[in-house]
């Protein structure tokens, strides 16, 4: 139970004593809140009924009040004496259950001293706006959030019975507004059943807070979410702190991922994982589901028997039987909330790491992993600072996930893919790993400014590269993204806005749907130019780390970061490097196009260049087969077959019968394990209509459901031969239910957009 006004951590309650968002300008400044949605609540306004006749679905599992019941009456002056009565019970559910967790929100202990408030400077990011937003984020701070969640599998629903996550949502909040605030709206889903929605609140001049039902209702916003409002009875005060209790059920929708033990490994138990980014967690919980808010988070899952959760956070504690425990000790924006369940377990594989995985995975995932991730952590501290997030713990999710990896802070999630039995994909952790310092402490204020997160965490990733492999194995790393990237420009064009580092997202625009190589490969190059002028890479290691420690748990812009690189380089402010013809700062920004600078990767010719002779062997009409046999590949890594293969493609189709032979001839290269070796395989079998091996496309797409490996396949089945087109389509109707609802429809619109 909260208690008194001292009882709530103060302010600066951050671990560096951040001010996350400065107060000024806020209230009138958020353009992505609140559209359309002010006019129509009143402080006392009532409780309109949903738009999209919600009324009925709601099973709730048995707790709290049917939606049907709430949302059919008291459309003015609040829900009729019966409902009331019912939302005090939820309220006092969530209370007592807060309780009985050993939640005290407002006092919610993660250790760690509280620290004065240091001044920090004022942000860019602080009035910017986030049109993928439905919430008036910027009228209130964030404390702490906590879920309490119970977690049912079944079939899918609705109906009794089905799967679903149910129970509450406990937002602590601040108000910011100077005029305070008549009402809050969140980011929330169509698939998200709220039942009830309380108020905890002290009532002047009582030192006891007090729950109340507070009417509640939801509006349409864009496809991937809609915003749900609810009226304060009496208006927020400037300052008020307060906790908003919601009741609320989720069964199928884009958030939370249900897999039938068919989709998992084991193929025994059932299996559900949450995926927040890009803005996909308002469908997990009711949110301000902006990159630009950032909190704590505890949540006390329930599971049935013979279950384990894992959540990204900082402490994992089992409670009793069926009950996990966590807590998120450093602020993190909501996307990075996440949340899996299912046959797992876990084995050490370090000191500060363990892996997660179904029992049939842990043994290789074990292997694979064993005593290196410390390793790049370890580098990565050299490099950018301490590592804040305590652990660092890697979960190998089940075949479908869409995701190389998703850096959920303390807890990345990982496709199988990476269980190649060699190590050679170490790469993808050394990513996900980097995001620790970028996109996790420092991360974008908005999905426009998505290179932040990924262009930065490309050159952290090459950084770690670069000392624990060595730069010719990076520069040929880097080669096969800059491949990439190329593909990408080809197939859009460059002159397509989406081929800018600042991305103009127009409401109503997923942010999901401009996901692009741009971001990180073109953002890559620009900081690797902004390293090039500074010409000593030491120096900007430095900078990389100051960089690190003035914006860590802040969410910040373009604007602000390339103010402080001026401001750390003042010789270079001199000089004005941001407007030297050709590389201007603005030109990097808000031009599409090729990158004006590519970093030099010429210490990877000595990989590069006996692949770059062997792709052209292979595209004579009459092969020299002594020449082919002459080179010996046994020895080469992933990545130099990789850059080969990628060769091989961009010379395809090669005169017929080559691929044949070459199938033949590598056999290491055309029955691999490794999915990256598999990818470029099965884009060459395709290129070149080699439909003997049309059934390792298949195996290889029905295995996983990574969205890298998937979208460019079905790209080049669908732009194939009438063979290749018809299987994309026999495929597709065998792996959709394994896909990820993202990737499903991605793959629609690519088969539709060809047939
Ligand atoms: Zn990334």
């Amino acid at each position: 139970m909260t208690g008194s006004q001292g009882a709530w951590p103060r302010r600066c309650d951050t671990p560096t004593g951040g001010v996350a968002r400065a107060p000024r300008g806020r209230g009138s400044g958020c353009s992505g809140g609140g559209r359309g949605l002010g006019a129509v609540i009143t402080p006392t306004g009532g409780v309109a009924r949903a738009p999209r006749g919600r009324g009925s679905g709601c099973s709730g599992g048995g707790r709290g009040p049917a939606a049907g019941e709430l949302e059919g009456r008291g459309l003015a002056g609040g829900p009729a004496p019966g409902v009331r009565a019912a939302l005090a019970t939820a309220a006092a559910e969530v209370g007592s259950r807060l309780e009985a967790a050993g939640v005290s929100v407002g006092a919610m202990a993660c250790g760690g001293p509280v620290t004065g408030c240091a001044a920090r400077r004022p942000l860019h990011s602080a009035r910017a706006p986030d049109v993928a937003s439905a919430s008036n984020f910027r009228a209130f701070e964030l404390l702490h959030l906590h879920l309490t969640l119970r977690v049912e599998f079944g079939p899918p629903g609705p109906g009794p019975g089905s799967r679903g996550l149910g129970g509450t949502a406990a937002l602590e909040l601040r108000c910011l507004g100077p005029e305070g605030a008549a009402e809050l709206h969140l980011d929330s889903h169509p698939c998200l059943e709220v039942t009830a929605a309380a108020l905890r609140r002290e009532r002047p001049g009582s030192g006891e807070p007090s729950e109340e039902p507070v009417p509640f209702h939801t509006r349409p916003f864009a496809h991937y979410g809609q915003a749900l409002s609810v009226a304060f009875p009496q208006p927020c005060r400037p300052g008020e702190r307060f906790q908003l209790l919601l009741t609320y059920r989720v069964g199928e929708g884009p958030g939370v991922c249900w897999l039938t033990p068919e989709q998992t490994a084991g193929k025994k138990k059932p299996f559900v994982y949450t995926q927040g980014q890009a803005v996909l967690n308002r469908a997990f919980f009711p949110c301000f589901d902006t990159p630009a808010v950032k909190s704590k988070y505890s949540a006390l899952i329930e599971v049935p028997e013979g279950f384990t959760a894992v959540m990204s956070a900082t402490t994992w504690e089992k409670r009793g039987p069926n009950q996990f425990f966590f807590q998120m000790c450093q602020p993190i924006p909501s996307y990075l909330v996440a949340l899996a369940v299912g046959d797992l377990v876990s084995a050490e594989v370090g000191p500060r790491s363990r892996v997660w995985a179904e029992p049939c995975l842990i043994e290789a995932a074990k292997d694979e992993y064993n005593g290196v991730i410390e390793e790049f952590l370890a580098t990565g501290e050299k490099l950018f600072g301490p590592y804040v997030w305590g652990r660092y713990d890697l979960l190998f999710m089940p075949p479908s996930f869409p995701f190389g990896g998703m850096e959920n802070p303390c807890l990345t999630f990982v496709t199988p893919c990476l269980l190649a039995g060699d190590r050679s994909l170490a790469d993808v952790i050394i990513h996900e790993i980097s995001h620790s310092w970028f996109g996790n402490l420092v991360t974008n204020a908005n999905w426009g400014e998505f290179w932040l997160n990924e262009g930065f965490t490309m050159y952290a990733q090459r950084r770690i590269s670069t000392i624990l492999f060595g730069a010719a194995y990076t520069c040929l790393e880097a080669a096969t993204g800059r491949a990439l990237l190329r593909q990408h420009m080809d197939i859009t064009g460059e002159d397509h806005p989406l081929n800018k580092l600042r991305v103009k997202i127009e409401p109503g625009v997923d942010p999901d749907d401009t996901y692009n190589e741009t971001p990180y490969e073109k953002g890559f190059c620009f900081v690797s130019y902004l390293a090039h002028l500074v010409g000593d890479q030491d120096k900007f290691d430095n900078f990389l780390k100051a960089y690190v420690n003035e914006f860590k748990f802040q969410s910040i812009l373009a604007d602000d970061f390339l103010e402080f690189y001026l401001e750390y380089f003042p010789e270079l402010k001199k000089k004005r490097v941001d407007s030297i013809p050709g590389f201007e700062f603005d030109r990097w920004l808000n031009t599409p196009g090729w990158p004006p600078y590519l970093p030099d990767l010429s210490p990877g010719d000595s990989l590069m260049k006996p692949a770059e002779e062997l792709a052209q062997l292979w595209t004579a009409e009459n092969l020299d087969l002594g020449a082919i046999a002459a080179v010996d590949i046994s020895t080469w890594k992933t990545y130099q077959l990789v850059y080969f293969l990628d060769k091989i493609l961009q010379k395809s189709p090669l005169p017929p019968g080559n691929v044949k032979q070459m199938g033949e001839t590598y056999p290491k290269i055309s029955n691999a394990r490794n999915a990256e070796l598999r990818l470029r395989w099965s884009q060459i079998v395709i290129k070149n209509d080699h439909q003997a091996d049309f059934k390792k496309v298949q195996d290889f797409l029905k295995s996983q459901g990574k969205q890298k490996y998937t979208l460019p396949l079905y790209h080049a089945m669908m732009s194939g031969s009438e063979a290749a087109r018809l299987l994309a389509k026999e495929t597709f109707s065998t792996t959709a239910p394994q896909l990820h609802s993202n990737v499903v429809n991605y793959v629609r619109q690519i088969m539709e957009s060809k047939s």
